[in-house]
């Protein structure tokens, strides 16, 4: 984009955007998350959104599922403003329950709940919304239904158990399915919302990370300004450097970036980390070693909740020393930070939880905006976590880096149970790094969600070249999972196990056992602290 001042700082006025408009549904983000899969701008706001405070004009608005009942007291309703815009509007599940119950009440209970596979016969083949879907299996999960047909509606398609499993107004573009569409069980359920979109709508689809990403720099150049200065913190992980990689695209040097080493990094993470950012990719970067902060902070400490709290205010503490240190050249004033907010943190604070439910800020860094009045900067806050890692590719951050398992903020602090002190740090980086290079050795690192080793506060008898040992003992962990909420271990075979035990215990003094954790999420957390 060659002249800034003709973007505009919403995303929204950018891209031809659907609004959807969430009632609460377990699935609504995959609504967005389906429509950016055929290149569509999707932007997900709380179902209570008034119409006339939105500072854009959707091409097409679509109402989700939602886990309440239309007919009950205090649930949810959307503003009426919506009918004004003159916009095609789809209705989902409870969001085609809110279109009837607005155009004449005619929903009560279902004698039986729907929940599963249904067949979706379409009725009136010249529907728009269902070219190219006819007799596929859509994905039912209610317990109301219309009873009636609303007023100036039709049926355009039927299910066994749901008479109005497709409805469509006569005149205007407004529709309403039973089922749920942005479930991959709901087998054509794309094409349904790509008939929505792209043909009802008319949506120019022209969304890709390859857009998003030059909008979003000439974007936050225009929001910064010529001279306003920005901070954030990196930990090198990959959220925080993609963040930092924008910015620096975006804004160049005026983009400080700060990485506080807490000592309870990994094996060699400090100085990659460097190497990384500013070798590679030019962001200007303070590393702060706080080691003897940190540590000295945590002397004597074991309970893994004061040791949570005392990373997190330490770093708080040294980050904002750190920040004061930054005068930019003309004397003005730090303005904004840089906030890796990814949208499953924005969905989940947006999410409508009552009719007067204020929504809630996330940030990451906690204190730091009230104590030092910064405004905000999220780049990432409309992607996804495997969105952020192809911006990452795009914008040439390094392969490992980009792929690379989360990593706690309280870093080997909960890894180390127990005391930490630098000898047991010591010994669970040099263990932490042996399972790790293995694991990369047999090209599995990308199947595994995450994996570390935990150095546990026991000691247990062994014996070594016929002197009886008495050491500590290594926990290795090793998950699946899809989005961390819920994960089982993963299976490795017998001879990797072997492997990493046996080189762990002959490398890393002050081990004398290796176990590995077999127990999933719940009831086990990923972390042992
Ligand atoms: N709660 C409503 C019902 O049971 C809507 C369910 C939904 O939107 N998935 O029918």
């Amino acid at each position: 984009m060659s002249n800034i001042d003709d973007v505009p700082v919403e995303v929204s006025k950018v891209f031809d955007t659907i609004l959807v408009l969430d009632f609460g549904s377990q699935y609504s983000h995959l609504i967005t998350r389906r429509l950016r899969e055929f290149n569509v701008y999707a932007e997900m706001l709380p179902c209570t959104q008034k119409i006339s405070e939105l500072s854009w004009t959707p091409k097409g608005i679509i109402l989700s599922g939602g886990p309440y009942s239309v007919y009950e007291e205090g649930s949810p309703h959307v503003d009426h403003d919506i009918f004004k815009l003159g916009v095609p509007i789809l209705g989902i599940c409870y969001g085609m329950q809110e279109l009837a119950w607005i155009n004449g009440k005619g929903v009560a209970r279902g004698d039986k709940r729907e929940y599963g596979p249904a067949t979706l016969n379409v009725e009136d083949p010249s529907c728009e919304l269902f070219k190219d879907v006819d007799h596929s299996q859509v994905w039912m999960s209610h317990g109301d239904k219309l009873h009636a047909l609303p007023t100036g509606y039709k049926i355009v398609a039927t299910s066994d158990n749901s008479p109005f499993a497709g409805i469509a107004h006569e005149t205007e573009k407004i529709f309403g399915i039973q089922f749920h569409p942005e479930v991959t069980h709901s087998v054509k359920g794309k094409t349904i919302l790509k008939n929505f979109a792209i043909s009802i709508c008319q949506v120019n689809a022209n969304w890709s990370m390859e857009n998003f990403v030059d909008t979003e720099i000439a974007r936050i150049k225009k929001l910064v300004g010529p001279t306003a200065e920005v901070i954030g913190a990196v930990s090198g992980g990959v959220d925080s450097t993609v963040g930092a990689k924008i910015l620096h695209e975006a804004i160049g040097d005026r983009f400080h970036a700060i990485y506080v080493d807490n000592g309870l990094m990994r094996k060699n993470e400090t100085e990659s980390v460097y190497q990384t950012l500013t070798e590679g990719l030019g962001i200007n970067l303070t590393v702060v070693d706080a080691t003897d902060k940190f540590l000295g902070r945590l002397k004597g400490i074991t309970d893994p909740e004061k040791k949570r709290k005392i990373i997190g205010n330490t770093f708080i503490h040294v980050f904002e020393e750190e920040a004061a240190k930054i005068t930019p050249k003309d004397g003005q004033e730090i303005e904004y930070l840089l906030q890796g907010t990814l949208y499953p943190d924005v969905i989940e604070s947006i999410s409508f939880k009552g009719p007067s439910q204020t929504i809630k800020t996330h940030h990451n860094v906690g204190g730091l905006l009230e104590d030092m009045k910064l405004k905000l900067i999220e780049p990432l806050r409309e992607l996804f976590k495997d969105e952020v890692r192809h911006l990452g590719e795009l914008l040439g951050v390094p392969h490992d880096l980009v792929w690379r398992h989360p990593f706690p903020g309280p870093g080997l602090a909960i890894r180390v149970l127990g005391e930490i002190t630098p000898e047991q740090l010591k010994i669970a980086r040099e263990a932490d790094f042996i399972f790790i290079e293995e694991i990369k050795k047999a090209g599995i690192y990308k199947e595994i969600s995450q994996a570390f080793a935990a150095l546990l506060p026991v000691k247990s008898v062994g014996v070594m070249g016929d002197q009886r040992t008495y050491e500590q003992v290594i926990a290795l962990r090793a998950i699946e999972t899809v989005d961390f909420m819920t994960a089982d271990w993963y299976v490795f075979e017998a001879s990797f196990l072997k492997r990493v035990a046996s080189r762990i215990v002959n490398e890393v003094d002050g081990v004398a056992r290796v176990t590995y954790d077999i127990t999933s999420k719940p009831p086990a957390t990923v972390e042992w602290e």
